[in-house]
């Protein structure tokens, strides 16, 4: 087997787990991290594919900002290899100058970190353990440490928010010397503290309506200070996209170690069992497999790769994956009708206006009408 190939670590650990968190995570605690670290190394070497190239390495969670030094260098060395991009996830309150040279000096080569917010009444709001000014020295002490390929996580529809607070947040990133950024809605997950409170919240929350015209302040003032969108909520800097981010746009495969981590591989989607304890004990912790029939595939695929903003190639789609079906094809017809496409027949990519309306898109093209 050839190609390139990525690799996901879950790391569960937090600090504390936010009340819209619907990750699998647990408290961090030391002697957790080590039986961790052990059975995810037995995990790689059990699958670690042969002759193949891995071309990422992303630490996400959870929170692996809060690994032990020699435990990260376990990890990388463990995986080996040359990957061309290494993010670590980070939550600002724990970066130092001594932990991000260490993080620099190992290899990483990327972080993403959880900022969230630039206004301290929204982070309480969402539970953050940081106050926006640490979010700020973070960012300085990742350029010292000589990690300047930095992305941040900013997320929209809280409660209380409005178009105003949003600009400040917005206006104070401009001086935030950050490569790229990750915009992300609020969504009431069910069986979080959020989810629980549902209808209250949800009274404090942007409307539909007001959610659209959030993100189109956010496009506005991301693009005056460089950062260009490049996929619908991924905005960077002199081209410099997530590599490993692309990865699961444009299909390539990844592999995922750690309790609830997904896989992607041979057309097969899986997942490990989001329980730490099981995940200890399991010999094969996979515990969700799924290969989707070949159509819903093709679809699939072609509606991740629409979210990239130069859209799909249809020639070279139908080509490396399949032929659309007619029935995509009048669809999409029907999509550039109404201007949330444009270029249907040859490089179908999302308007202005398409971009506020991906997901109906999304569901007509899962479940035709
Ligand atoms: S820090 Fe991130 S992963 Fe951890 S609980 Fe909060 S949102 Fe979830």
């Amino acid at each position: 087997m050839s190609g390139d190939y990525s690799l996901y670590i879950h790391v569960p650990f937090c600090n504390k787990k936010c009340p819209y968190c619907h990750f699998y995570v647990l408290k961090h605690r030391c002697e957790l991290e080590e039986l961790w670290l052990k059975r995810l190394l037995k995990e790689w070497q059990k699958v670690r594919p042969p002759n193949k190239n891995l071309l990422t390495l992303y630490l996400g969670g959870g929170t692996p900002s809060l690994l032990k030094i020699e435990n990260l260098e376990a990890i990388l060395e463990a995986v080996g290899g040359s990957p061309q991009e290494i993010t670590l996830e980070a939550n600002p309150e724990d970066v130092t100058y001594e932990k991000a040279k260490a993080w620099q000096k190992m290899g990483i080569n990327r972080i993403s970190m959880g900022v969230q917010s630039l206004i301290d009444s929204e982070l309480i709001q969402l539970g953050r353990s940081h106050e926006s000014s640490k979010a700020v020295e973070a960012v300085e002490i990742l350029n010292r440490a000589n990690l300047s390929n930095i992305s941040i996580d900013l997320m929209y529809d809280l409660p209380n928010q409005n178009a105003n607070s949003f600009k400040k947040s917005l206006d104070l990133l401009q001086t935030l010397p950050i490569t790229h950024l990750s915009l992300y809605n609020l969504t009431l997950e069910p069986g979080t503290p959020f989810g629980r409170q549902e209808k209250e919240l949800k009274k404090k929350t942007p409307t539909d309506e007001e959610s659209r015209e959030l993100y189109k302040l956010a496009c506005q003032k991301l693009e005056a200070i460089g950062l260009l969108r490049y996929e619908i909520s991924a905005f960077c800097k002199d081209n410099l996209r997530s590599l490993h981010n692309v990865g699961y746009w444009e299909g390539r495969p990844f592999l995922g170690l750690g309790p609830s981590a997904f896989s992607y591989w041979e057309e097969e989607r899986y997942q490990n069992i989001p329980n730490l304890q099981k995940y200890l004990e399991l010999e094969d912790p996979i515990h969700f497999r799924e290969k989707l029939p070949q159509e819903a595939a093709t679809i699939e695929r072609f509606l991740i790769a629409l979210r990239l903003k130069e859209g799909v190639l249809l020639n070279d789609f139908e080509k490396n994956v399949a032929p659309l079906l007619n029935e995509t094809k009048e669809l999409l017809a029907l999509f550039e009708q109404r201007g949330w496409i444009e270029a249907a027949t040859t490089c179908p990519h999302l308007t202005d206006e398409g971009l506020l309306f991906y997901d109906e898109i999304a569901a007509e093209m899962v479940c035709p009408p």
